[in-house]
């Protein structure tokens, strides 16, 4: 980031999410990763002589789903191409894909870089078929066909972002928006999301600059390296009166750097054929109202109302919503009367610890809402303090019990009478009476300890101010 002042840089990307289907999106495949290599293959998937596709309606709507809740306009007539290239994981030599008509157009996204929100805008969305994978073993290449025709949905961005970590964010965001719509489970470790970036740099004010690509970015951090790494490598060409060619490059984890892989091919070098054996889609009333019933307040949106209605932390409101099912069951305990900021600060705090423990999420813990709430009331009503309810907490997820149940089952209730407090203090000051001579004189500091030994006595259950105040008297 050297030349940082004197050049604009330029990142757009072109993301491709896997969608979550019973079966692919031209045939009755089951779609489902880590099977058997080449057992989910079919003569249609495999583009066979004879064989005719036909469109699976849970993807398109899956799909467009995805491009309402980015705010594209949605396209009421879409149709499929063939992306006509040969590579070897792809049997029939074209890919079924949109070009004429994407799903979606014009929409964008929000995303929070350092406290603001910037909004990407993006370009368009389209569905289509993904490839089969290869593998390559030694000397050997293997391949894969299971993938072949899983439904893949290609959102591409406008270059609305100048840095590495604005596209690490804009990763993340998008992986928790299809979470929260329920279309994919965004995970970039299996390839349910991948990425291409392209970035270009110009002299500020001369706006875009010649673009290069970064393919198959398989990881959010690697498209922050990436991208970043792109940015020296060209500032420093055009610091040294070069040009920047525009090519196809790879990013190479084990170097640390880009990788030049083919120079690039222009969109019309896979001359698109209209799909003949699909007839155009056509979105009628009761598809997109289905679509309006399955959008909901998307992550972001939802941190930042959190944080503005219940006068959470950003950081807490960052972990509550990450899962939809988090955020939901946070707002369910809400409503039955708790107090969202203790809320907010045990789920995050002490409760996300034993989840991490057990490895569950809060939606489908032992502590239910009712049982959470409850945990919340006893503190409030200082029957219980936070040691104790740590204990307690413990508990609850050990034995699957209700909260107020371990309170009165291990006598775990908070002492807060003055005259039990003071039965307890008794043979204490007996036991200590040098310690009380010297607060007599004047030294403060034996206080502490007679506090602790209360609290010892008791096992942490006398209520601290009490003592202090009976403590105080007694002396
Ligand atoms: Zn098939």
């Amino acid at each position: 980031m050297r030349y940082q002042t004197k050049y604009d840089s330029f990142v757009g990307l072109e993301i491709h999410v896997q969608l979550t289907t019973e079966s692919k999106v031209f045939c009755s495949c089951k779609n489902n990763f880590g099977d058997e290599p080449n057992t989910n293959i079919c003569p249609v998937c495999m583009g066979l002589p004879g064989s005719l596709p036909s469109l699976n309606a849970e993807a398109m709507e899956k799909a467009y789903l995805v491009a309402r809740a980015l705010n594209c306009t949605l396209t009421p007539r879409t149709m499929f191409e063939r992306k006509n290239y040969f590579y070897p994981d792809l049997p029939k030599n074209y890919q079924i894909s949109q070009f004429d008509a994407p799903l979606g157009t014009n929409g964008y996204i929000d995303i929070q870089v350092d406290g603001q929100v910037k909004r990407v805008r993006i370009h368009e969305c389209h569905l289509e078929e993904d490839a089969g994978k290869m593998i390559h073993a030694g000397d050997m290449s293997l391949v894969d066909y299971n993938r072949t025709g899983t439904p893949l949905l290609e959102i591409v961005t406008e270059p609305d972002m100048s840095l590495g970590e604005e596209a690490e964010i804009l990763m993340h965001e998008l992986r928790r928006i299809v979470r929260y719509l329920g279309v994919s489970d965004g995970n970039m470790d299996e390839g349910s999301m991948r990425c291409d970036a392209n970035i270009s740099l110009n002299l500020k004010g001369h706006g875009l600059g010649r673009k290069v690509e970064i393919k198959n970015l398989n990881s959010s951090r690697f498209v922050r390296l990436g991208l970043n790494y792109e940015i020296d490598r060209q500032s420093e060409i055009l610091e040294e009166g070069g040009t920047v060619v525009q090519e196809t490059r790879l990013w190479n984890e084990n170097r640390d750097q880009t990788v030049v892989m083919r120079s690039k091919e222009n969109a019309n070098d896979y001359r698109y054929f209209p799909e003949p054996d699909l007839p155009p889609f056509v979105t009628d009333q009761p598809f997109l109202t289905r679509i309006e019933e399955r959008l909901c307040e998307l992550p972001l949106a939802r941190k930042l109302r959190l944080i503005n209605d219940y006068g959470i932390h950003e950081q807490q409101a960052e972990q509550i919503c990450e899962e939809r099912s988090t955020a939901d069951y946070f707002e369910e305990i809400i409503a039955l009367g708790s107090d969202p900021v203790a809320l907010a600060t045990w789920l995050s705090g002490d409760v996300q610890k034993l989840l991490n423990r057990y490895g569950v999420q809060a939606s489908n813990s032992v502590l239910t809402p009712p049982r959470f709430h409850q945990l919340l009331t006893l503190l409030a009503s200082g029957k219980i303090h936070g040691k104790i309810a740590k204990q307690i907490l413990d508990i609850v997820f050990e034995e699957d019990v209700d909260p107020e149940q371990v309170m009165k089952d291990k006598g775990l209730e908070q002492i807060t009478d003055p005259k039990e407090i003071a039965a307890i203090i008794e043979p204490i000051l007996q036991e200590h009476s040098k310690a009380i001579e010297q607060i007599r004189a004047g030294d403060p500091k034996p206080f502490g300890f007679l506090m602790g030994q209360v609290m010892k006595a008791t096992a942490g259950r006398a209520e601290p101010q009490a003592v202090q105040a009976v403590l105080k008297e007694m002396i």
